[in-house]
Formats: structure tokens, C-alpha cells, sequence
């Protein structure tokens, strides 16, 4: 269970609503029973539930069981697309370890209203399910320029092209995009920070193309020849990211 709350051994956790409801009427969980904890700064703690009726719940902290884990230097920079289809990515994103998911509005993007705080409250379901010890950082929408524009040092950007492996446009000096695990292996220094980017339901157009590869920071890549839709994509460049340089 994730508690915003400090952890140490003895405290006590007065749940809020929500959860102490989720605790007690989902989970069914009486008076003595054991929880696991997580904060994101203090590991994983277990207590046991001290307090479970129909007024609330609380828990008492007893033993640290995990230190803090660290997050893969991984973001995941993604056109929003329909609910649910967006609720799958940022569902899966957790799920692969993504340190931080960050919508971008884009040309072609339709869906621009974004809900934070309601994908935050399926990433933290997501990272309970999945054990991690911290949440994503979940960030506004901002627009794909803007993204660019403040580019952070250092960090690389893996922008998922699906037209990139194709005939034409791409094929003269600019190169085509490359699979994304042959392009990580070739990097001299892959450690990170990664940033993936998947466009929207109508892909990337022609300037935010050849803007993005214009970028020193930006390392075109295909994810097969199949146009994959934008939550496929997403979980497959997690995937691949995850099987070449995650731990
Ligand atoms: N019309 C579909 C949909 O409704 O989801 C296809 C969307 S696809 C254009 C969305 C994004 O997924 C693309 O902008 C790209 O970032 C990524 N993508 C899909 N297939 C890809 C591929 N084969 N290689 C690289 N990226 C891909």
C-alpha cells in the first residue's frame, strides 16, 4: 500500500478515507492482519492493521523489510489518446519502471485534456500491484515544442518513428531509423537518462519529423514494420528499453 506518510519503526498510520475503505471493505483486512507499505523515500515497511471499523483504519509500523530501490533513468513522453487507451499507458508505464510519465500535446494530438491527478491515482494502484517502491512522477501536459525547447543536458530522447523504417522521406542523409535495441547497443554511453517519445493516434507530421530529427539529443528508432497503435507502442519501446538496460 502506498502512505504518504513518514516511516519508522512505531509510528502510526491514521489511512484516509479512500484507502481505509479499500483496507477494510475490499481487502477485508481485521484488527492485527499484515501490511506492506511503501512511501517512495523510507523502503518497504511491514505493519499491521491496528484499527478497522467503519469510522477508519490505521496501521502500526513494525519492521523495515526493503530499502529504497532507485528508479531507471527512464521517462515516458507520450500524446495523450483516448481514456482508456491512455489509462492503459500510464497503467503499463508504471508497470515498466517508467521514473517519470510526462504527456506532450503534439499536432496531431486529439485527446488534450489530461486528468493528473486521476492517472496518478492509477499509477499509484499500478505500482502497489507491481511492488515498486515509488511512484512515477506524473507531470502536465506540455507541448511537444515547448519539450524540446528545454531539452535537459545529457539526456537522450528515443523518438519512436513509425514511418522511419519505411521507403522514401527518410532514407537520405538524415538515415533511417534504426531498431531500438541495435540503436542502444551502439551507443558509446548508454547508461542514460532516456527519454522515450510515441506520438498520437495520426502520428508525428512532416515538421515535428524533421525537427525532432534535426535534434543532436534525438535517436530515431523503428519498432518493427507494423504500425503499432500509440499504447502498443509504448509498451513495447518500455519493453525493449527494459530488456537492454534495465535491472
Ligand atoms: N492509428 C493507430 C492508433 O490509433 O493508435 C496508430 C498510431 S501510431 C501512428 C502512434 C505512435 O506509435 C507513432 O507516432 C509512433 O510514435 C509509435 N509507433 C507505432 N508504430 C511504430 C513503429 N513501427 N515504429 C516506431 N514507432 C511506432
Amino acid at each position: 500500500l502506498f502512505v504518504d506518510a513518514p516511516l519508522s519503526e512505531g509510528a502510526e498510520l491514521i489511512l484516509p478515507r479512500e484507502q481505509a475503505h479499500y483496507l477494510v471493505n475490499v481487502m477485508r483486512r481485521e484488527a492485527g492482519a499484515p501490511v506492506r507499505v511503501f512511501n517512495g523515500r523510507d523502503g518497504e515497511w511491514q505493519t499491521k492493521v491496528a484499527e478497522a471499523s467503519r469510522k477508519g483504519a490505521s496501521l502500526q509500523v513494525e519492521t523495515r523489510l526493503r530499502e529504497q530501490t532507485g528508479v531507471p533513468p527512464l521517462r515516458l513522453c507520450f500524446a495523450p489518446v483516448k481514456k482508456a487507451r491512455t489509462d492503459f499507458i500510464v497503467e503499463k508505464a508504471t508497470e515498466l519502471g517508467a521514473a517519470c510519465i510526462q504527456p506532450v500535446i503534439t499536432r496531431r494530438t486529439q485527446s488534450e485534456r489530461v486528468r493528473t491527478d486521476r492517472l496518478l491515482a492509477l499509477a499509484t494502484e499500478a505500482a502497489e500491484q507491481t511492488e515498486r517502491l515509488c511512484l512515477p512522477e506524473m507531470s502536465e501536459p506540455v507541448s511537444l515544442e515547448r519539450l524540446l525547447a528545454c531539452w535537459p543536458d545529457g539526456e537522450r530522447l528515443i523518438f519512436c518513428d513509425e514511418a522511419g523504417d519505411g521507403e522514401g522521406a527518410w532514407g537520405g542523409s538524415q538515415g533511417r531509423a534504426r531498431p531500438l535495441a541495435d540503436m542502444l547497443q551502439g551507443e558509446t554511453d548508454p547508461s542514460g537518462p532516456w527519454t522515450i517519445l510515441i506520438g498520437p493516434e495520426g502520428g508525428f507530421d512532416d515538421a515535428e519529423r524533421t525537427h525532432l530529427r534535426s535534434l543532436p539529443f534525438v535517436r530515431a528508432v523503428t519498432l518493427g514494420p507494423r504500425i503499432l497503435r500509440a499504447d502498443t507502442a509504448a509498451v513495447a519501446a518500455l519493453t525493449l528499453w527494459q530488456a537492454a538496460l534495465g535491472d
